[in-house]
């Protein structure tokens, strides 16, 4: 008999039917209210008809015209609708499959472009699970362990933390730059660092904004080092946080930046933005692969950047993630046990905390397990899954949105009895 890994053990025992708009369906028969939306993925809803017209049409028309060998139409409608929603000066786009792989794309970019060796990283930063991309990444030693030796060039520096740091955010940005003058000065220098990665909201890594100042900070550091700024909105972008880019709230604009997940409503899309000046400096056949743009994922992703501006879905993140927001925080009030909550848009979480406010994952884990039985989908974040994230289709309305609380509310209830109170 043959079964899964246990590597692809699933976070709740659903098994999906079908999905439809903010809801999935059980083979027990179930209907779930789905708060994780494929890990921040489907961000028109389950099966949105006109992205599903889009891609059934194209299934039928050209599934895949290998984008280095023949150009093909959704792909070519995808550049020009994607140059309606990025930053003016990042004109040249260049398409992978997965987040790993466009991160990789930017590191590749990065390296060439600069000549220089180093990549500066901020802690508790997630980039993916390829090696380079894992090498990167630092919210956790389970995304690191076990496959040494990593990718050598990769200097950690801290990010604006102000909740872990028991700090406020002017304190923490401040001590954040200040440790990053002084790698520059004593690890990595301007001269041997490419290019610093961050997320404009920490994602894997506890769901921790950064400040204005930090990202503000970054620009001007690498304008005057002439290394690049990369930012990773691979979980931030397309109106995730209720701007269209994560950058939008903080004013500053990368290098290159680095999209994927939210792009096509659920489709294998993912793609790196920057001037043209800069994408030419990447040597020709040092990028690309044999499924980069598939047509299918192109037709979805420009219906969903169409259904984005259509249903002012970046508008409708920033409302009702205010909604749901001040929900999560009622019940925090009220619960000694959620020590943080924090977040942009429908990019929410609450952080679980012991008495003496250490990272709690066990009641987190609980609160989560509970939140299934009352049929809300969640899953967990931060270095030590201490952090119970919410990350709903940006559709989703207020009756939804209270839906979810609700049961928020009875999974606290349930997830916390019995826990000493602080
Ligand atoms: N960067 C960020 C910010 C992410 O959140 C993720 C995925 N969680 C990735 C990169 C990696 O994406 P993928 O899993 O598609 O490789």
């Amino acid at each position: 008999m043959t079964a899964l890994s246990p590597h692809l053990r699933q976070a709740t025992p659903v098994v999906a039917v079908r999905g439809e708009g903010v809801h999935l369906y059980g083979e027990d028969g179930r209907r779930y209210l789905d708060f994780t939306a494929g890990i921040g993925v489907t961000s028109t809803g389950h099966c949105h008809p006109k992205v599903v017209a889009a891609a059934q049409e194209q299934v039928g028309t050209l599934v895949h015209g290998q984008y280095t060998t023949v150009m093909h139409q959704p792909l070519r409608r995808l550049v020009d609708k994607l140059g309606e929603v990025l930053p003016a000066g990042l004109d040249s786009l260049f398409f992978t499959n997965s987040g790993s792989e466009a991160v990789e794309a930017a590191l590749r970019l990065a390296r060439q472009a600069t000549g220089r060796p180093n990549i500066i990283v901020c802690h508790g930063g997630f980039h993916g699970r390829t090696v380079a991309a894992a090498s990167m990444t630092t919210s956790g030693t389970r995304f690191r362990s076990g496959f040494s030796p990593l990718m050598s060039g990769v200097v950690v520096t801290p990010f604006p933390s102000a909740y872990r740091y028991g700090w406020d955010e002017e304190t923490a940005t401040r001590f954040a730059l200040k440790e990053l003058d002084y790698t520059l000065q004593t690890i990595s220098s301007p001269a041997d660092t490419a290019a610093i990665i961050v997320e404009p909201v920490l994602g894997e890594g506890g769901y921790v904004p950064a400040t204005q100042a930090f990202l503000q900070g970054l620009r001007e550091r690498a304008d005057r080092h002439g290394f690049l700024l990369i930012l990773d909105e691979v979980q931030t972008g397309v109106g995730r946080t209720g701007r269209f880019w994560g950058h939008d709230h903080f004013g500053v604009t990368p290098d290159i930046l680095v999209t994927a997940k939210g792009l096509a409503s659920g489709f294998p899309l993912s793609g790196i933005a920057a001037s043209e000046e800069l994408m030419t400096k990447a040597w020709p056949g040092s990028q690309g692969g044999t499924y980069g743009a598939n047509a299918v994922a192109c037709a979805a992703a420009c219906a969903t950047l169409d259904v984005v501006r259509d249903e002012k879905l970046v508008e409708n993140a920033e409302a009702m993630g205010k909604r749901l927001r001040q929900g999560l925080e009622a019940v925090a009030d009220r619960t000694p046990g959620i020590g943080d909550v924090r977040g942009l848009g429908l990019m929410l979480a609450a952080e679980f905390v012991t008495e003496d406010g250490s990272p709690d994952p066990e009641t987190a884990a609980r609160v989560q397990r509970a939140a299934v039985d009352a049929g809300l989908l969640l899953l967990l974040c931060g270095a030590w899954n201490q952090v119970v994230r919410m990350i709903p289709a940006l559709v989703i309305d207020e009756a939804a949105v209270d839906e979810g609380l609700q049961a928020w509310a009875t999974a606290v209830e349930v997830g916390t009895s019995g826990v000493a109170r602080r």
